[in-house]
């Protein structure tokens, strides 16, 4: 969520900011800024809309010839989306860019004002801005960034030009992610790491509240306490190509193409990996994410319950992190996000972290991320950079570690017998290949787009695992097309939801489950009797009778949903070029969602 980007060095500063901003895009953003500087005169120039609009104020200024300079795309929490709101913000000796949330600016912002500050934007992010002005009247730099950031309460991750200070920029953190690139002569830092790698590939990170003192040579920080840290400089080889559109249209595409890779990958990485982690001795299982996270998280449910007998609960977690939670058996709490800085799901975490008696295991894809760094165990999904908002290999790789573990742990307890278990396995290694077949049917989901892409309701049912299958569906739908799309199981239409059935209405029907595939046809005998228009998502092994139909082929309970779900993926897609859709960047989205 949101992009911070800040350079020091000889090239063209506001060229390697924009260039910076143009690779966080994908982090979803309503406006973009950038303050240039030479140590003695600060141009600060911001835009609502896109990084190009930004790019073409830009061209239409006369820059000043910059050393140094921050940039910024603002996902709006506090203040609408307007130029005046858009960052970088300026008071007094300060102008700053900031990632996050204040929850207590309102507050800070009173007391400020009290004391003679007046405010610009309607933002929290000024408010810090003033706070360290004011504290810059009778203490050091170092010392006010931290006299003003332990007054924050919420999450920040702040880059700061200081008046006086010639070509030094201060950064600083608390709940949200920042990286500083240390390259040759020049130092870069973001939000995320694809925005140094054309600078270097050696990098650090920062924790909690330390301050980072930077100039294009060096990097020094200091903890909270004033007292300088040794950092480790870590290296990456991630590489930037990796995130690039290889042809495709849309970065969503290109990832959804990647599945049969990265669950390849997946499968042969944790083949023998998983032996340390036993979670037979836990009597209950709490998964935790949000969004499509949250929904591979069904998936692990009804298979750790099923098959490995563990009582499992999912719970969003901005709902887990404030409610009274139970912990009455020896529990493990799995907590699943991408990005690993998802702040809802931190925060649960945190929460959970209180208890010394319950142990946590995070599902992550950045390895470089607060949930990865510090829960009691992390299995991450390696699904390499995933740009588009609405995930796709990264869900896939989500729900695939669920099944693993949940296929282990079965074995480890002798739920599943020896044949059995080795027959799963066979199976899970030609899952691949099946998942390539299901993404080549382009052709059926875009007759199928077709059919539903002028409606702007669609209803999904299922009953049991294909409920949870049908959750993502139907998420994928409204993210990307706009679509109202709504899930039900199939067994609740009849207590109110069928009254929603018009002539034509789109019901998406899923069906893999052997023993309820009676019963949920019953129910799509009922809604087509209404008059609705179904399409049924079915495996090869059942037969039924609709003209409308995906099927996918028929596999172990455990793995069916990494079959079935990419053809939801492939078919929402569809939907949304047909509608136009900004496919990559929805309306409203972020990628990471960091704030609360
Ligand atoms: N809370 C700040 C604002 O509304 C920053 C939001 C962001 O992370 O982009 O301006």
């Amino acid at each position: 969520m949101c992009g911070i980007v800040g350079y020091l060095g000889k090239k063209n500063v506001s060229e390697v900011l924009l260039n910076g901003l143009t690779t966080l895009e994908y982090r979803g953003y309503d406006s973009s800024g950038v303050a240039l500087n030479n140590g003695s005169e600060l141009q600060i120039i911001k835009s609502v809309g896109r990084v190009k609009d930004l790019k073409e104020k830009i061209q239409n200024e006369k820059l000043i010839d910059a050393s140094y300079g921050i940039a910024h795309t603002r996902w709006a929490t506090n203040g609408g989306v307007s130029d005046e709101n858009a960052h970088p913000h300026n008071v007094g000796r300060v102008t700053l860019v900031h990632n996050g949330i204040i929850e207590n600016a309102n507050m800070l912002r009173e007391k400020l004002e009290n004391e003679g500050y007046t405010f610009k934007s309607e933002t929290d992010t000024e408010v810090i801005a003033a706070l360290i002005d004011k504290e810059l009247k009778d203490s050091d730099v170092i010392n006010a960034i931290t006299k003003a950031t332990k007054q924050l309460t919420g999450s920040f991750a702040l880059v700061i030009m200081i008046d006086g200070e010639e070509n030094k920029l201060y950064a600083t953190r608390k709940d949200s992610p920042f990286i500083i690139g240390l390259g040759d002569d020049e130092t870069v830092m973001a939000s995320d790491i694809p925005a140094i790698l054309d600078y270097t590939n050696k990098y650090m990170l920062l924790d909690t509240y330390e301050v980072a003192v930077l100039t294009d040579k060096t990097a020094d920080v200091y903890d909270e306490n004033g007292k300088k840290v040794d950092k480790v400089v870590k290296e990456t080889n991630y590489l930037k190509e990796e995130a690039g559109k290889n042809g495709y249209p849309h970065y969503m595409l290109k990832e959804m193409m990647e599945e049969p890779t990265v669950v390849e990958n997946l499968i042969n990485y944790y083949k023998d990996k998983l032996n340390d982690l036993d979670l037979s001795e836990y009597e209950e299982i709490h998964i935790i994410g949000c969004g499509s996270a949250m929904y591979a998280g069904m998936i692990g449910k009804s298979l750790f319950e099923k098959f490995a007998n563990i009582p499992t609960i999912v719970e969003v977690a901005s709902e887990y992190r404030y409610e009274k939670v139970l912990y009455t058996r020896k529990t493990l709490v799995i907590l699943i996000s991408q990005s690993g800085e998802t702040a809802d799901t931190i925060a649960a975490m945190n929460k959970v972290k209180e208890r010394e008696d319950v142990d946590t295991l995070a599902i992550v894809n950045a390895e470089y991320s607060t949930i990865a760094n510090e829960c009691d165990n992390v299995l991450f999904i390696k699904a390499g950079p995933e740009i588009a908002v609405a995930t796709t290999k990264a869900y896939i790789l989500q729900a695939l570690v669920l099944t693993l573990l949940a296929r282990e742990t079965a074995y480890k307890k002798g739920l599943i017998k020896e044949d059995e278990y080795q027959d799963i396995i066979k199976q899970y290694e030609l899952l691949p290949k099946q998942i390539r077949g299901v993404l080549e049917k382009r052709d059926l989901y875009k007759n199928l787009a077709k059919e539903i892409y002028k409606n702007e309701d669609v209803f999904f049912i299922g009953r049991g695992i294909d409920y949870s299958m049908s959750m993502e569906g139907s998420l994928k739908m409204k993210e990307i097309s706009y679509i109202h799309s709504e899930t039900f199981q199939a067994g609740e239409l009849k207590h109110g939801t069928i009254s929603l059935i018009d002539e034509g209405t789109p019901v998406l029907a899923i069906i893999t489950d052997k023993k309820l595939k009676d019963k949920t046809y019953a129910n799509v005998e009922e809604v087509a009797a209404r008059g609705a228009k179904v399409i049924i998502v079915t495996t090869e092994d059942i037969d039924v009778y609709k003209e409308l139909k995906i099927v996918v082929p028929t596999v172990s309970e455990f793995i069916q949903s990494i079959l079935v779900v990419p053809s939801l993926q492939l078919l929402a897609y569809e939907i949304a070029v047909l509608r136009g859709c900004d496919i990559d960047k929805p309306k409203n989205l972020a990628k990471s969602v960091t704030v609360e």
